[in-house]
């Protein structure tokens, strides 16, 4: 089967059917309800999980959002990408797919430095570029340490978004290590999958290529503590790539939310 958006959308239809309340309430019969969850057996999973419609609950600063590519507003941060690029482990967590970097990577926007933690994938992309949707988005999740465990953790997300073309060496030297039962983790061969093969040479500075806005984590609890970054460039993997991915975690991207005034930066 292809994976375009002609596979795809109709999946997602399904789930926010299954997880939209006033749908579940017109749902008034059972045999309905039962085909729903048969064709998308965890959806009730990832209505917890947060592939909800917006709302107002988890407050006005929340994430994906579409991105409108001609903003007004400059940019003013630089990032720069330190990492040793070690990723040690692959996990297979059932609503997505996550890479573990060894200790000792950062990324520095300005004068802050943040811990690289992992990167997972969502099929298809949570950040929509003026109303479209990509088949694959992956976030590099990076945590500003804090001595204070009470304190709210800072994030630093970086959004890579990927078009259907050339098959992707970075995924392509991951994809057959992906543990087959859920929540089971495959370790890694040191040097054996690098992020230097997306990024090309490291360190590297990524200033005047991205769209910078401040929102949320896209999973719960939806925390809205997360500088965000999606990198203007429109990275390639193959369609069957992306839909081997897709297959494991299923369709995991939260509904776009609403901006409420915020602006999107780029340099
Ligand atoms: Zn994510």
């Amino acid at each position: 089967m292809k994976f375009n958006v002609r596979t795809w959308l109709p999946v997602t239809a399904i789930i926010l059917t299954a997880c939209g309340q006033s749908s579940k309430q017109e749902a008034t019969d059972s045999t309905t309800a039962n085909e729903v969850s048969a064709t998308a057996p965890d959806a009730e999973t990832k209505n917890q999980q947060g592939y909800i419609l917006p709302g107002l609950e988890h407050g006005f600063e929340q994430s994906p959002i579409n991105i409108v590519s001609t903003p007004n507003e400059r940019g003013h941060h630089s990032i720069t990408l330190y990492f040793k690029d070690e990723v040690n482990k692959i996990e297979n967590l059932g609503h997505t797919v996550q890479l573990d970097f060894a200790e000792g990577s950062t990324i520095t926007q300005d004068d802050t430095t943040f811990a690289f933690k992992q990167c997972h994938f969502h099929t298809p992309s949570e950040h929509l570029i003026d109303g479209m949707t990509f088949p694959m988005e992956m976030h590099i999740v990076n945590l500003m340490p804090n001595e204070d465990k009470n304190a709210t953790p800072q994030y630093l997300v970086i959004g890579v978004l990927f078009k259907e073309g050339k098959e992707n060496k970075f995924i392509a030297d991951f994809l057959n290590a992906i543990p087959k039962e859920e929540h089971e983790t495959a370790e890694l061969k040191a040097g054996s999958v690098k992020l230097a093969d997306l990024f090309g040479v490291i360190p590297k500075e990524i200033k005047g290529h991205y769209y910078n806005y401040r929102g949320s984590l896209t999973t719960p609890p939806f925390t809205e503590s997360v500088r965000w970054y999606i990198t203007k460039h429109i990275f390639e993997a193959s369609a069957e790539q992306m839909e081997a991915i897709n297959k494991i975690e299923g369709n995991n991207a939260r509904h776009v939310q609403a901006l409420y005034g915020r602006t999107v930066a780029t340099n």
